[in-house]
């Protein structure tokens, strides 16, 4: 991601709260965490194994954190001691970041139907949603009444888009499973949403086959006829965990430009991106 400024305010002064998947700094969870710092939060993050250290580490600091927590979602024993890392350095926190998914890349590419395996599935539908429900548990136990999470989604759980595949599948999981714990957080006023980002290069998303032309395809046929910048993302995710977002639960929000949106797209744009 370019070098850009998040807008600085206090919206997020005094919250705590937990960024799980910064990979580098492409990830957009990382654009969040900036947006979030810039608004005086304090963070935590987790990383997965010593190679993501090296790069989370420095990112964390930038942003003043100096609680980094090693993290597989699939490893109860590393989600627990995440948390409990969390109660002994704050005692409660404010907010959740669930950036998260993974399907192998063999079930990310061809047809659905023959490529979808038992354990593909299982395995994708257990990193990319399952791990909101695990995580959102353990933190509605340590967060404040207020509280907020947000997961990250993709319009792939709502309709058919080339090679996304079982990824789709947890996608469509991962948003019922968030309007479901709305619902069992909200006489809390705990809030529960999620993000639904246009195509964002980072490393998740070279995983998926094709990449190239679904990027030149949204650019040319979503309603702005640009892909979709962090940081608007990083924005939604500052105003659904912010006290700008009260009220609002159990919502999927397009962050696309207008992507979704669109029935047909105009001749002109989609023609000179792909002639014919
Ligand atoms: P990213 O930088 O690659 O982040 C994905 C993160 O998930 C990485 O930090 C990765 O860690 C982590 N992860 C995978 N398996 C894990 C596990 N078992 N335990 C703990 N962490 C694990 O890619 P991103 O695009 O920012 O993805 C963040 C979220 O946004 C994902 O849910 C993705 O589906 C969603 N999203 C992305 C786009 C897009 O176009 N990029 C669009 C819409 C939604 P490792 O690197 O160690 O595996």
């Amino acid at each position: 991601m370019a070098e850009q400024n998040f807008p600085t305010g206090q919206l997020m002064a005094g919250k705590r709260g937990l960024i799980m998947g910064v990979a580098n700094k492409n990830s957009i969870a990382w654009a969040i965490a900036r947006q979030l710092a810039a608004q005086g939060a304090e963070l935590a993050f987790t990383y997965q194994g010593d190679a993501l250290l090296r790069r989370v580490k420095p990112l964390a600091e930038s942003v003043g954190s100096d609680i980094l927590c090693e993290c597989d979602v699939t490893n109860d024993a590393t989600m627990d001691s995440t948390f409990a890392t969390l109660k002994e350095k704050w005692g409660t926190i404010d907010f959740l970041v669930h950036a998260i998914a993974f399907a192998g890349k063999d079930q990310l590419a061809g047809s659905f139907i023959d490529n979808t395996t038992r354990e593909g599935f299982k395995s994708a539908l257990d990193i990319s949603a399952y791990s909101f429900v695990d995580a959102g548990r353990r933190a509605s136990e340590i967060m404040n009444d207020g509280g907020a999470m947000v997961t990250l989604t993709y319009l792939g759980s709502e309709r058919v888009i080339p090679n996304y595949n079982v990824m789709g599948v947890a996608k469509a999981a991962l948003e019922a499973s968030m309007r479901y714990m709305a619902a069992d957080l909200g006489p809390r006023q705990i809030r529960v949403n999620a993000i639904s980002a246009g195509p964002i290069k980072t490393l998740a998303a070279a995983g998926i086959g094709s990449g190239r032309h679904m990027f030149r395809f949204n650019k040319a046929a979503s309603a702005m006829q640009d892909n979709t910048d962090p940081m608007g993302v990083a924005g939604a995710a500052l105003y659904l965990l912010s006290d700008l977002g009260l009220s609002c639960t159990g919502e999927t929000h397009h962050v696309d430009g207008g992507f979704h949106a669109i029935g047909m797209p105009q001749e002109g744009p989609l023609r000179e991106s792909m002639p014919d």
